[in-house]
């Protein structure tokens, strides 16, 4: 029985982002040699300094060339595979992501969990920012949890315990009018720690200033794991009771899902209450070799006050089920399943299943290939009726703690699912003839006898 509060901290996911590298090897040296260290007593720490050692293996000095040090230079974004492994957790096509879903999610179900990167973006004196998991279909209290408290302290932490200037990470919408706000732009759980919060945990992302010398970068990562684990050691049976809460609260709605619960297919940003201050500089406009509008860096440094755009929220959902029940076992699709760590079931007998269908009117794939992917864009309409599977047939209950992972992979017009990465082409389009099959994922919406087994 594992009683302390378990930490994983991530570092190198892209290979010429190196601070976390750095620093979670001096953060672990500096806990071992500590004597009577509380941290060791209330948290259990799992560290990864290199996620992607593929693309560390190519360092060379002319990687990142825009990025302050380390002089040696530093490894490539992608993996052997020419994978981005920031856009891979959904469809876990690499063998990083599926170790870690497989050896650390699924194995030791971490409370915490932070990432660490480097900032491409705006420009702005704190050598160290962070955020929190936004994706609206992970749970709104954790969200919440990570908004109004847990970064809040962790900012306050970092800055007067260990004096490392820092501010929440973002981008300014225009550089040259950074009035108009400084949002967080990437919501979907393709990216690690959006990820994260599907699966009902909290999820960090630590972006380190891409122009701070390195010195001040690794520093400043080193700190912020400080403050994190500060924060996690104090807070331990908080942050434990909360998550079971969620759990509970998950398994519960799955039960018996309200025609209230619901699964955001689409949602929009807006800013949160608080306003946040970022010490940023003034930007000049200039023009690029290609003539197109740019801006650069002035030496007049400015604190600005703006809205930050973080709070996603649902613009469009679909009714939250009972159970998807698969009318295909696809080893591709089950495997990404069973390496999502999701609960799968087979039918015991021939039943007969009062279900909702989706009938695609279309469906397209991009011009332009996305991480090898042609990604699909699906229409359609949904339709109830009653329908007979036969023994054997998979079933995927929500009455489980990554039901909401589960919704995300299978629901059809989900905007990060197992649709949108292909996995469901061959079903979809009838050999011959014209139009479409049905979608080969049925929703059972309302409590329903349903007799299965687990799948071992
Ligand atoms: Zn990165």
């Amino acid at each position: 029985m594992i009683n302390g509060i378990v930490v994983y901290i991530q570092a190198d996911i892209h290979a010429g982002e190196v601070e976390g590298k750095e620093a979670t090897l001096m953060y672990v040296r500096d806990l071992l040699e500590e004597k009577n260290s509380g941290i060791l007593k209330n948290v259990i720490l799992l560290v990864c300094p290199l996620f992607n050692p593929d693309g560390n293996e190519k360092i060379s000095p002319l990687n990142r060339t825009y990025q302050n040090g380390p002089v040696n230079g530093v490894g490539v974004r992608y993996n052997g595979q020419f994978l981005d492994l920031n856009r891979d957790a959904m469809k876990a096509e690499s063998p990083e992501v599926r170790g870690v879903l497989n050896n650390v999610f699924n194995k030791w179900d971490p409370a915490v969990f932070m990432d660490c990167h480097t900032t491409d973006g705006s420009y702005h004196v704190e050598p160290t920012t962070f955020t929190w998991m936004v994706n609206p279909d992970g749970d709104n209290s954790l969200i919440s949890y990570m908004r109004e408290k847990m970064m809040p302290e962790l900012s306050k932490t970092l800055s007067g315990k260990y004096k490392v200037e820092n501010c929440f990470y973002g981008e300014f919408y225009d550089m040259m009018d950074p009035g108009k706000g400084w949002v967080l732009d990437a919501s979907e759980p393709r990216y690690m720690s959006n990820y994260y919060g599907i699966r009902n945990r909290l999820g960090i992302l630590n972006e380190n200033y891409v122009y701070a010398d390195f010195k001040s970068r690794v520093l400043g990562c080193y700190y912020l794991i400080h403050s994190l684990l500060d924060y996690a050691s104090v807070h331990k049976a908080e942050v434990k009771d909360m998550l079971n809460e969620v759990d509970k609260k998950t398994i519960k709605r799955g039960t018996d899902p309200a025609v209230t619960d619901s699964f955001a297919i689409e949602y929009k940003v807006r800013p949160m209450t608080q306003k946040v201050t970022i010490r940023t500089f003034e930007a000049e406009p200039v023009n690029d070799v290609n003539g197109r509008r740019n801006y650069k860096k002035s030496d007049r440094q400015k604190d600005v006050t703006v809205p930050y755009y973080i709070d996603y929220f649902p613009t469009r959902k679909v009714r939250f089920p009972f159970a998807y029940i698969l009318t295909t076992s696809d080893p591709e699709i089950i495997g990404n399943l069973k390496t999502h760590g999701i609960k799968l079931e087979k039918l015991s007998a021939d039943t007969r299943i009062e279900v909702q269908r989706f009938e695609i009117s279309e469906l397209k794939g991009a011009t332009r290939l996305n991480q090898g992917h042609y990604t699909n864009t699906i229409n359609g309409s949904y339709f109830s009726g009653p329908k007979d599977f036969p023994a054997g047939t998979i079933v995927v209950r929500t009455a489980q703690p990554l039901a909401n992972l589960a919704a995300y992979l299978l629901e059809p017009e989900s905007n990060d699912g197992l649709v949108v990465w292909n996995f469901f082409d061959r079903y979809l389009v009838p050999q011959w003839g014209m139009g479409y099959n049905p979608y080969p994922v049925y929703k059972v919406l309302n409590n329903t006898d349903i007799k299965s087994k687990p799948i071992m």
